[in-house]
């Protein structure tokens, strides 16, 4: 606006000039050596405008050209610029789609053209990764390590390739060094946990795990579950290494964090029977199996009584342990070991009956044949009991389920796969291959039962 205002009036003051030179017209005259010019004043006038207009544009051009000496330069700085941006996010595409040699080809020409940025470096590192060069993904990280605005990016990047060379200790030291530089970041606490767990800490598992339970990074059951399985855990520790006081305190909270966990009941019962305190134990073990009824935890309730006779535990079994929980099959099997070991077959029998209900096990119906052969000498009814048991569902065992390894002992880390808390309490898939083992274990014992 003030501009065009402006114009406007510099066009008004020439034309008023130049009317008022017209109006007052003059002469000059130059003489200069030989040359003779005459004009007039307006002449003159137009010539000095003109003249001052291209002082002024030869000014302006001179200032440009002063201003910027580097202008033709940035311009091509600008393309190199624009070219690693591009590659870079090729790069990145190519890494999201697995394409290893276009990824390792990006991240070369982002090199050549950008240097050592942060987005380079993590690119080169990544195409490094994929194209499973452990060397140069190790040398890029190292680079990212260097520097202040990587080191994080850098930490991550080696934590995960020393957790793949198995090599637990170096990872920690450097998930301790990312928790050091920014405390509280979500995958750093992950990683502190799992890798506590992993080595065994089960105090620094604990804390870890209190911090992220605190950060919400991992909340409600499957807390409450880990807790009591790295309480646990910290409870036999205290066990091993004598102090039994701690240890109890420690097994009666994981019982309390997770009631079902038979694991926790089993070491708490035990526990509880050295401390000698009877109504507190009589407590706990009516306690435990309403929520944990297990075959683990009858045999520690067996083992609370040193030296008792089977027909005894057979009493205490059915008078003291049964009534807390008494139609789970859990107690009918209790019940039925215990008679059968006091060779009191009647109850046997009706136990181990209702024990299998609608789908006994193998090993129920194993037990009915030996009970037949024992209490009658029934080698008919024992030798259809045992083929039955050909085709039966498998005893339940504690089976991981990450990789399917079974174990007749619960433990934290599946001694296969060494994955945590993954073995649980189930009856394995009978695939067609156990049945033949079994029919073959069997041939023998139905030909002997024949003779
Ligand atoms: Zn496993």
């Amino acid at each position: 606006m003030i501009r065009s205002i402006f114009i406007f009036v510099l066009v008004a003051l020439i034309a008023f000039g130049a009317v008022w030179l017209s109006d007052y017209p003059g002469d000059v005259r130059l003489t200069w050596g030989g040359i003779e010019v005459e004009t007039s004043i307006v002449v003159i006038a137009a010539l000095t405008l003109i003249f001052a207009v291209v002082v002024a544009l030869f000014y302006r051009f001179w200032l440009w050209l002063k201003r910027g000496p580097g202008r033709i330069g940035a311009v091509f700085s600008n393309r190199r610029r624009e070219r690693g941006l591009e590659a870079l996010s090729s790069g990145m595409v190519a890494i999201a789609a697995g394409d290893a040699a276009e990824a390792r080809r990006q991240a070369i020409e982002a090199e050549k053209t950008l240097g050592g940025e942060p987005m380079t470096l993590l690119l080169a590192a990544q195409a490094a990764e994929l194209n499973e060069d452990d060397r140069a993904a190790r040398i890029y990280y190292d680079r990212m390590m260097e520097r202040k605005d990587t080191e994080f990016l850098g930490l991550r990047g080696l934590i995960n390739r020393a957790r793949g060379e198995g090599n637990i200790a170096e990872a920690r030291r450097l998930a301790e060094r990312a928790e050091e530089l920014r405390p509280g970041t979500l995958w750093v606490q992950k990683e502190l946990y799992e890798l506590a767990v992993k080595a065994r800490d089960w105090e620094a598992a604990d804390q870890a795990l209190s911090r992220m339970a605190r950060g919400k990074a991992a909340k409600g059951d499957a807390v409450r579950r880990a807790r009591a399985v790295i309480t646990y855990e910290r409870a036999d520790v205290a066990r091993a290494q004598g102090k039994t006081e701690a240890a109890l305190t420690l097994a009666l909270q994981a019982h309390d964090l997770d009631p079902g966990f038979v694991p926790a009941a089993v070491l708490a019962v035990t526990l509880t029977a050295k401390e000698g305190a009877s109504r507190k134990l009589n407590k706990l073990i009516a306690d435990c199996w309403k929520k944990a009824p297990h075959r683990d935890l009858a045999d520690a309730i067996r083992k609370v009584v040193s030296g008792e006779q089977p027909s005894d535990w057979f009493r205490r079994a059915r008078e003291t342990v049964a009534p807390h929980n008494p139609d789970h099959p859990e107690t009918h099997l209790m019940l039925a070991r215990a008679a059968m070991a006091s060779n009191d077959w009647g109850p046997a029998r009706e136990h181990l009956m209702k024990a299998g209900g609608d789908a006994p096990t193998t090993g129920i119906l194993r037990r009915l044949a030996e009970l037949e052969e024992k209490a009658n000498a029934d080698a008919i009814a024992a030798r259809e009991w045992i083929l039955k048991s050909v085709d039966a569902p498998q005893d339940p065992l504690w089976i991981c389920r990450a990789c399917g390894r079974q174990e007749d002992h619960w433990q934290a880390h599946c001694p296969a796969c060494d994955s945590f808390d993954t073995l649980s309490w189930r009856q394995p898939d009978r695939g067609p291959a156990a049945g033949a083992a079994l029919e073959a274990e069997i041939v023998p014992e139905i030909a002997a039962t024949e003779l």
